[in-house]
């Protein structure tokens, strides 16, 4: 594939190393450096005092977006007073021309509105199953007028989706070379994620206090009074929030962890936690349902367990022995590499570019 001129627009929720964004954070990230590594070119277009090494950024002021999953499914769309994502596609509005394809990581109406209105073309990259009839119909819209121009993390997450649509799995991949295989495992358990109700830190707080075994907690408080409320309702159990943390020191405090806990209540598009536990060496428990459920191997990589069930956790914590460290690490290294990344991603955008004589 000839080299492209890439333009990749973050989401409007958060700047880019503040947490806001979840797991669409290390997406660009790591798609930046896998297309980077395979000659394209790459810009990234973020809100104000995003932090990205070694990318050109361009950032643009606003407020920010409210997160589409705390709205309800039947809420119209809001914009604040000087949106960022206006800004945002604004400037892209200028600059198209000087680029081959534009990325939207935005889970958001706006860029999709806007598609038809661009000469150059706009890929998707959509990061949450269906949340809100809005985005629905935006999102169909697209898929319908451009082909190939929508790619999902699993296919799960696509299959939320009731009105049924063409799309692209792309998964997601990581920087191995960032985690450690760690094989030895301590004495805890860990939940890394975004502290909001949709990932169900309550359930995984309640298994390991049942086990006996510690919690790390790992990721951004987004909603303060969840977060309170499980601190009240489970007085007793044992869990230590670590706070946010880099990806290098993430990897290095999660490494040790006996399992990862995955107990998401909506379908997890895709769960970029667990590919970079499997990374460190660490099994995954996670509910069977969404994404984790198309990454993890029952009885191989990890354990897949009735949704909501703390009971199966439990037991599923038990059999934590019966699971390969290595085999975990390897399951990375095989799927979830930037070079399978890369290849997935590359495959997308010919699908997308394939009339514009781009090989
Ligand atoms: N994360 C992090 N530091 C932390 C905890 C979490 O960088 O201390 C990142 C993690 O690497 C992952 C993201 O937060 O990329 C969570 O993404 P995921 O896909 O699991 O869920 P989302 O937030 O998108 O629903």
């Amino acid at each position: 594939m000839r080299s492209l001129k890439l333009l990749f627009v973050s989401t409007s929720v958060g700047a880019l190393g503040s947490g806001l964004g979840g797991g669409v954070e290390l997406t660009l990230r790591n798609l930046a450096i896998a297309l980077h590594q395979r000659g394209h070119s790459v810009t990234v277009v973020a809100p104000d005092g995003s932090k990205l090494e070694s990318f050109s950024l361009v950032e643009i002021v606003g407020n920010l977006q409210t997160t589409a999953q705390s709205q309800g499914r039947e809420a119209p769309i809001t914009m604040p007073s000087n949106p960022v994502i206006g800004n945002l596609w604004s400037y892209v509005r200028q600059v198209q021309s000087c680029y081959d394809l534009i990325l939207n990581f935005a889970y958001d109406w706006l860029p999709f509105y806007l598609t038809p209105f661009f000469t150059t073309p706009i890929a998707h990259l959509v990061s949450m199953g269906s949340l809100s009839d809005a985005m629905d119909q935006a999102i169909l819209d697209v898929a319908d007028s451009f082909p190939n121009t929508i790619a999902v993390h699993s296919h799960a997450q696509a299959q939320t989706f009731e009105m049924g649509f063409t799309y692209f799995n792309l998964q997601n991949g990581l920087d191995l070379s960032q985690y450690q295989f760690c094989l030895e495992a301590g004495d805890f358990l860990a939940w890394v994620g975004r502290i909001a109700p949709e990932k169900g830190l309550e359930d995984a707080v309640q298994a390991a206090a049942q086990t006996g075994l510690p919690l790390k907690i790992f990721g951004v408080i987004q909603d303060a009074a969840y977060w309170q409320q499980i601190q009240t309702d489970y007085p007793q159990a044992a869990m230590e929030w670590m706070g946010f943390l880099s990806t290098q020191e993430l990897q290095k405090a999660l490494g040790p962890a006996q399992a990862l806990l995955m107990t998401p209540k909506w379908v997890e598009a895709f769960g970029n936690v667990a590919i970079e536990a499997l990374a460190c060496g660490v099994p995954v428990i996670a509910y069977r349902r969404g994404g984790p459920a198309e990454i993890i191997q029952s009885g191989y990589s990890g354990w897949l367990v009735e949704p909501d069930s703390v009971e199966e956790l439990v037991q599923a914590i038990h059999k934590i022995p019966q699971i390969s460290r290595t085999i975990c690490h390897r399951e990375a290294e095989m799927h979830y590499s930037l070079a399978a990344l890369g290849d997935r991603a590359e495959a997308w955008f010919k699908l997308i570019l394939q009339n514009e004589a781009i090989d």
